[in-house]
């Protein structure tokens, strides 16, 4: 490509909404433009880099035996009806109707769809296993679209779902994806650490994140240097120490009846300590949340066994729930764990108002003795003993609490964020903490689709039988960002030789007399060769052209200039020191270069 033919329009400086290294670089370079929040557009040179990711994706997915469809991007909203996710979904869902009016959904996601198309054509036992995959657009209307296309409204996403007999079939396929998945991100110079993203409710190793670690991070990763685990800060589980007493001892039982204290100006934990002169250790703290979409069986509980649920795709929930969640003084709930120990789409804290409707005071004398609303107790609490808590009356707090004696928990659950310092729940290991992206996620949904959108096939027997799924994500674009987060100086991008837009550069100083001539040649040579190569025809000052190259982050870079001639001066971008080598053997070595460093990282 000569660059007067492409499109190469570089920016001195980022935009102010660029905040992160690869969004300015992104934009600097000129590989995207914005259209609107969250939605970018890969120009030119970015494309090449984009459709690179997407080619290294698909031949290890074609390798490992997965078959490509193309499904569309426009999904009837009927079937996410059908699965029972319209409601839960419809903060995130772009949702229109047709002229018939009916409902029609911007993919974000294609569980349903891909079940759907398979129900299709299923029958037999014979068919299966099979993992079909599709790399498509989604939407998403994320709250808050930022760094660039890291968390685009848009984006462009790899999705599989497979399908098995059998949990020992599932486990074969959800193992090869994850391989294909390693491979991937080895390929493109990214380093990825494989976290585990279950909260233990859900049961097994049922789900991975692959998080690429940096400390611009969405994420925040709990790991532990003696054994392998590695949990997203989201859903990290660990161990639940014996609760100690002001005295740093383990907490006693004790007989004392409970004792009502007058604490007119305490609200917080600090006031709690200084009010009583105890460790917030030894306080129950008691938070009112609310719950969506509770899926929990909550017939035996007083205040909700008359509460009608509501029943789609074969799932039974109560849309709006509030539970009273204890957790010891020192410690903080963690809501995506408690959402999913409550079989809920969604928890959070509830407002004033609500918190007054169900424990009757406000939050700061919330406590569990006496309250209505069902107590979700942390195991952080199941050992405390003589504690304090909030009286359940305004301006009072309760000493000498005896969990069990003076209140039982609707429920036992582990609820709590788990932080550096915290201990291992396998080994008993110390965590320490790392900042990550999630590049991509690959998940054991077992009959979560296939039960709600009846799919069936014929066992040997030719009984009916419910196959099971796994599905398997990752971002094109957010992997892309993530190379160039992780390869760039205070130049510009230093791509990997996979990713690389361009392999090589040609820049004559000036493009006319021998430079011209010889430019040309090693650009036809390389071209020959089959590198990608992009000759610097443009009429600007030699600074602008290296500036540029530099930005851009092409991995090697040939100058013509009339000073070194018969030599050429070659510069790999991530190495300081030039060499001068005659222009005649220029493309020979240059092509032997590209060529070794494709093969280490494709190896
Ligand atoms: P996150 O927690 O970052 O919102 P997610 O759990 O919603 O991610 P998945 O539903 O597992 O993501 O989607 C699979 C992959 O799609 C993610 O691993 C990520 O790489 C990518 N992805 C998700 N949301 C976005 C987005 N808004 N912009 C770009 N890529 C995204
Ligand atoms: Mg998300």
């Amino acid at each position: 490509m000569k660059a007067t033919k492409t499109l190469i329009s570089t920016l001195r400086e980022a935009p102010n909404d660029a905040v992160i290294a690869s969004h300015q670089l992104m934009m600097r370079s000129g590989l995207i433009r914005k259209l609107g929040n969250g939605l970018y557009a890969y120009m030119p040179l970015g494309y090449r880099s984009f459709m690179k990711v997407q080619k290294i994706i698909r031949e290890e997915l074609d390798n490992a035996g997965l078959l490509e469809i193309k499904p569309t991007v426009i999904q009837p909203g009927d079937l996410w009806r059908e699965s029972g996710r319209w409601d839960k979904m419809s903060g995130e869902m772009l949702t229109a109707q047709n002229r018939q009016g009916q409902d029609m959904v911007v993919s974000p996601t294609a569980e349903e769809a891909f079940t759907a198309l398979v129900r299709d054509g299923l029958s037999s036992y014979k068919q299966l296993p099979f993992t079909l995959y599709q790399i498509n657009t989604k939407y998403r209307d994320e709250i808050r679209p930022r760094y660039g296309v890291m968390r685009g409204r848009e984006f462009t996403m790899m999705d599989a779902y497979s399908f098995d007999k059998d949990q020992e079939d599932l486990n074969a396929s959800y193992d090869n994806v994850a391989a294909a998945y390693h491979r991937i991100f080895k390929r493109m110079g990214l380093s990825t650490i494989s976290v585990k993203a279950d909260t233990g409710s859900m049961g097994g190793s049922g789900s991975e994140e692959f998080m690429v670690e940096s400390p611009v991070g969405d994420d925040t990763l709990l790991l532990c240097p003696k054994c392998s685990y590695a949990a997203n800060v989201e859903k990290a589980a660990c161990q639940t120490e014996i609760p100690l007493n002001s005295e740093g001892k383990p907490q006693v039982k004790t007989d004392l009846p409970i004792e009502e204290i007058a604490t007119p100006n305490v609200f917080s934990i600090e006031d709690m300590e200084k009010f009583f002169g105890e460790k917030s250790t030894t306080f129950l703290k008691a938070l009112v949340y609310k719950v969506y979409n509770c899926a929990l069986d909550l017939s035996k509980n007083e205040f909700y066994k008359n509460t009608k649920t509501v029943t789609e795709g074969g799932i039974s929930y109560i849309p709006e729930t509030f539970f009273c969640v204890l957790i010891r003084g020192d410690l903080d709930v963690n809501e995506t764990k408690l959402a999913a120990e409550l079989k809920s789409s969604e928890a959070e804290l509830a407002n004033d108002e609500d918190v007054l409707k169900y424990s009757g005071v406000p939050h700061g004398f919330v406590g569990p003795v006496g309250i209505k609303i069902p107590v979700i107790a942390d195991k952080s609490t199941v050992d405390m003993h003589d504690c304090i808590a909030g009286a359940g009356k305004t301006g009072f707090h309760l000493k000498h609490v005896e969990p069990g004696r003076d209140f039982t928990p609707f429920m036992t659950a582990d609820v709590r964020t788990c932080k550096e310092g915290d201990k291992c729940p396998d080994c008993g290991g110390t965590f320490y903490m790392k900042k990550g992206n999630e590049l991509g996620h690959i998940f054991k949904l077992g009959t979560k689709y296939t039960k709600s959108m009846n799919v069936t096939y014929l066992d040997v027997s030719g009984k009916p039988v419910t196959p099971l799924m796994g599905c398997y994500g990752i971002g094109v674009d957010r992997t892309l960002a993530s190379i160039i987060e992780g390869h760039n100086d205070d130049k510009g991008i230093v791509w990997p030789m996979t990713v690389a837009p361009y392999h090589v550069a040609v820049i004559p100083i000036q493009y006319k007399d021998k430079m011209k001539e010889v430019a040309d040649k090693i650009y036809s040579e390389l071209n020959a060769e089959g590198i990608d190569v992009i000759l610097d025809d443009r009429n600007e000052r030699p600074g602008v052209k290296f500036t540029d190259s530099e930005l851009i982050g092409y991995p090697v870079r040939i100058v013509v200039g009339d000073k070194n001639l018969p030599n050429v001066e070659v510069k790999m971008r991530n190495k300081d020191e030039a060499n001068l080598i005659p222009f005649e053997e220029a493309s020979a070595k240059v092509a032997e270069y590209v060529r070794e460093e494709l093969k280490k990282l494709n190896k």
